[in-house]
């Protein structure tokens, strides 16, 4: 089970889109960068809004004072609007992955669609706007942080309008619409090559940090928890977590009996294989993502049970001892080994009180009732409520 973790697992990329093909995984990439990428979104929106309103200038010069030039002056002041908005919804939903590429998208839209227009009131300027053009293609992708799938589709339909545009409109000559249009070929070719190799990069790191991390929190013969994850991460999280929604918590402490003669018996490998073959037969007893299985000594195991009553957990206790008792044969080593375990069973109840009680008071109650366990026979369950 867990000891035979694949570190390529959930890690791997789309080929085209860079994203990583596991969902979840993919998730936790987004909310690990959320800030970063709020951050760089804000800037990147305030940055494009200043310049969009810095060429109502241009449009004035153009078009002198008009109401064309009006009307531009409104539609550039549109694109800043809509930008100042998307800037307000990431405020709104600072938790959420999906607001800000949503943002970008809906404000490079309408700030793609405005230049069109721009250029549908001063159709006479065509290799100035080919050039302002091609500027902001590389904006949408390098500058304002998006999905690839998202600033693609954004980039090559602006791109197609205003070839479209240019040869309706535009004064120019066939083989400079074909140099044009080549041109922005390879804008957007390399705009998307290079916000390609950006989210591979993004991500490379990502994964490695994660593969890191998870080295130093599991166990490396069991693949369970360790110790030091209990104790940084999560015990003090749970304990506060259950006190603050009034629910059950439990912590079993299951050792194995006379393990020392198994090793002795049958050597120091068919103790590492019986060592993983508990740690699976409790990974797959518990419930993924909410329990917690640990390595906490040699042939010690915790299991920290976040809204699990004491006769729940008395329960799990009790089939997890009768399984082991069942189970005689390691797979890896196809010998037959006779294994048994003891249980101490800890519970604590914070629906009816506010109860304190510290980390180390929560796993001493159960190490005790499973000295208790081995005091009176070992394979045995010993359980109580705190
Ligand atoms: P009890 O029923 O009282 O728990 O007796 P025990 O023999 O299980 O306990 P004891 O503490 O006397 O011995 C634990 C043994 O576990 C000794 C140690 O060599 C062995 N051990 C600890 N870690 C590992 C490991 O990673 N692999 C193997 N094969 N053995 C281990
Ligand atoms: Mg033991
Ligand atoms: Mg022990």
């Amino acid at each position: 089970m867990q000891k035979n973790i694949n570190h390529m697992d959930g890690f791997e990329l789309h080929p085209f889109w860079s994203e990583f093909r596991d969902k979840k995984t993919e998730k936790e990439f987004l909310q690990h960068y959320l800030e970063r990428g709020q951050h760089q979104l804000r800037i990147a929106l305030v940055f494009c809004s200043l310049f969009y309103l810095a060429f109502i200038f241009t449009d004035i010069a153009a078009l002198g004072y008009t109401r064309n030039a009006l009307t531009l002056v409104i539609a550039r002041l549109l694109v800043a609007i809509t930008a100042v908005a998307a800037i307000y919804m990431i405020y709104l939903r600072p938790q959420s992955v999906c607001a800000p590429p949503l943002a970008a998208t809906i404000t490079e839209i309408v700030g793609m669609g405005t230049f069109i227009f721009i250029v549908i009131y001063r159709p006479h300027e065509m290799p100035w706007h080919a050039m302002a053009m091609s500027i902001m293609l590389i904006v949408v992708y390098l500058f304002i942080p998006n999905r690839l799938v998202y600033a693609l589709g954004v980039a090559l339909s602006s791109t197609l309008i205003f070839i479209f545009v240019s040869y309706k409109l535009g004064d120019i000559r066939t083989a400079d619409l074909m140099r044009m249009s080549l041109l922005f070929v390879l804008t957007n070719l390399f705009g998307a090559m290079a916000i390609r190799r950006y989210h591979r990069l993004w991500r490379d790191e990502f994964r490695t940090q994660s593969l890191l991390k998870r080295q130093t929190v599991r166990d490396h013969l069991t693949g369970c928890y360790n110790r030091r994850y209990l104790y940084d991460d999560v015990l003090e999280k749970e304990l506060s977590r259950a006190q603050r929604h009034g629910y059950w918590l439990t912590v079993i402490l299951c050792d194995l009996d006379h393990f020392k003669s198994v090793n002795d018996t049958y050597g120091h490998q068919a103790g590492d294989d019986v060592l993983c073959f508990f740690s699976s037969l409790l990974q797959s007893n518990t419930r993924e993502h909410v329990d917690y299985v640990i390595r906490y000594g040699g042939e010690e195991f915790l299991l920290l049970l976040p809204d699990t009553d004491l006769s729940g957990a008395e329960l799990l206790a009790e089939r997890l001892r009768v399984e082991l008792t069942k189970n005689t044969t390691i797979h890896n080593t196809a010998q037959s080994i006779k294994l048994t375990a003891s249980f101490g069973v800890a519970s604590i109840n914070f629906a009816t009180e506010r109860k304190q009680i510290s980390q180390h008071e929560l796993i001493a109650a159960a190490d005790e009732l499973l000295y208790k366990a081995k005091n009176s026979g070992r394979n045995l369950v010993m359980s109580g409520e705190i």
